[in-house]
């Protein structure tokens, strides 16, 4: 069959039409005859004038050729490198219609799974939804005779080189644009997916927000750089308040960034950051929220609506480097916590010693296996904590939730999609949900959508 039985779109080909829906990728969506065109930089309620660029099977992608009416949530945003590389693809929309779009979204998947007795309250955002993040990972390539960093094109293999990220912390541009020069005086090759040869894949930084610690690693498919002493020299000649200096060594064929191979070229091998008051140590394999400003408030916002008691056991699931449990501590008995990165389990149980919190345990397991165990051995817990990466949660996990029967389970998703989809399963085991799902904007300028869910049982 060729593609035209399914639409009768041709490259080039110059439509007009009425922007119905944003995807998650940030793109415009516009129905030709029922068949979707996916258009960059194109906002709902938006009608345009597009070329079709690509025609697939069941959809096609576009190209602005111009607004004929403008959607008042529109922003000037001036960044078309930010909707280029998707590093910001909601820039162009203004910030109370960022907040708003991401709270529809939710109360339209819940929609598709059937649920619509639901309050989904007000995103909470930031004053300053820019330069917020703590960590970037960024791509270096050898262009135009030297070493430039950026974010690819969308759909390509093409830099498009960034001085300012618009995300990042300051500080974190800063790093990353003094180790690409430094690197660049030394001659350093940049890695090269073709001809699989050259050293350096990737920069990373993260800087502790209250802290002010910084840790620059670069990734590499050697284990030494060349001139390395020389580098390290000059690196703390030009960042003298680096904390932490790191060789990753990351030498396999795959889009996994970061090895787990580290070596120490200067300073210390961790960083530390302070949240809510406790003081966290942060390895350089270890997931730490990106947003320190809102985490605070989710953190906060999450054991408020648990509402915690001192006698309680409390279990933290998918507890990274146990920054959940070890902040609500103090309020209840005991924390159990469960993570599958055995590296950030071993920041967790540093964490509590360093925080001189004696009633926690971490252990280093899939949350799921471990979720069966409990319920086997007639673990209790009242409430149960869930922070699941963005595929959620797994059906055993959930019915071995249902065995342990917890008051309270709290679920903080990245993702509103699997959280719908687990809310249904979740019901199932007798519970339902308190007031109202509360989304919290920990990626301003993104389409990711963080919330809040308390689940009780009935
Ligand atoms: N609660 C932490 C981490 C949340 S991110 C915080 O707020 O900082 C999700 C975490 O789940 C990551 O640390 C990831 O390593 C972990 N994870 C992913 N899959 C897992 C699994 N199957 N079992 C347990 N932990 C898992």
């Amino acid at each position: 069959m060729s593609k035209k039985t399914y639409s009768k779109l041709v490259k080039n080909q110059e439509l007009t039409g009425d922007v119905i829906d944003l995807t998650y990728e940030g793109l415009g969506v516009v129905k030709v005859d029922d068949f979707p065109v996916f258009i960059v930089n194109s906002l709902p309620g938006e009608r345009i004038k597009f070329a079709i660029t690509r025609v697939l099977n069941s959809y096609a992608f576009g190209r602005v050729l111009g607004i004929i009416k403008e959607s008042p949530d529109r922003v000037r945003a001036d960044h078309p490198e930010m909707i280029a590389s998707g590093i910001a693809p909601l820039v162009n929309l203004s910030y109370p219609a960022q907040l708003e779009f991401k709270r529809k979204q939710i109360r339209q998947l819940f929609h598709k799974v059937g649920i619509d007795d639901l309050e989904i309250l007000p995103t909470l955002g930031m004053k300053n939804p820019t330069h917020y993040r703590n960590k970037t990972v960024v791509p270096v390539k050898f262009q135009a005779g030297k070493l430039v960093t950026g974010f690819y094109r969308r759909g390509s293999h093409k830099l498009v080189p960034i001085e300012d990220y618009y995300l990042n912390d300051p500080k974190i541009d800063v790093v990353v644009g003094i180790a690409r020069d430094v690197l660049n005086d030394f001659h350093i090759s940049a890695y090269n997916e073709i001809s699989r040869e050259g050293i350096v894949r990737y920069l990373m930084v993260r800087h502790g927000y209250h802290s002010g610690q910084t840790m620059l690693a670069v990734v590499a498919t050697k284990k030494h750089l060349p001139h390395e002493k020389e580098i390290i020299k000059e690196i703390n000649q030009r960042i003298p308040d680096l904390t932490s200096f790191l060789l990753n060594y990351n030498p396999k064929q795959t889009n996994v960034q970061l090895g787990l191979d580290n070596r120490v070229l200067s300073g210390q091998q961790v960083i530390h950051d302070t949240l809510l008051g406790l003081d966290f140590e942060i390895g350089i394999n270890s997931f730490y929220q990106v947003n320190p400003q809102t985490t605070a408030v989710l953190y906060t916002k999450a054991a408020e609506l648990a509402g915690l008691k001192s006698n309680q056991l409390v279990i933290d699931a998918y507890s990274g480097i146990g920054t959940i449990g070890l902040s609500i501590a103090r309020q209840v008995r005991k924390v159990i916590g469960v993570e599958v990165v055995v590296p950030a389990v071993e920041d967790a149980k540093k964490n509590m010693l360093a925080n001189r919190i004696e009633n926690a345990e971490y252990i280093a397991a899939d949350a799921a296996e471990q979720f069966i165990k409990w319920a086997d051995a007639g673990v209790k817990p009242d409430v149960v904590f869930v922070d699941p990466p963005r595929k959620g949660l797994t059906s055993d996990l959930i019915q071995s939730l249902g065995v342990m029967a917890p008051l309270k389970f709290v679920y903080i998703s990245c993702n509103p999609a699997t959280l719908a989809r687990d809310a249904v399963l979740i019901k199932e085991q007798g519970y339902r949900i308190s007031k109202a799902v509360l989304p919290i904007d920990q990626f301003p300028q993104t389409m990711h959508v963080e919330s809040i869910t308390v689940f009780e049982k009935e």
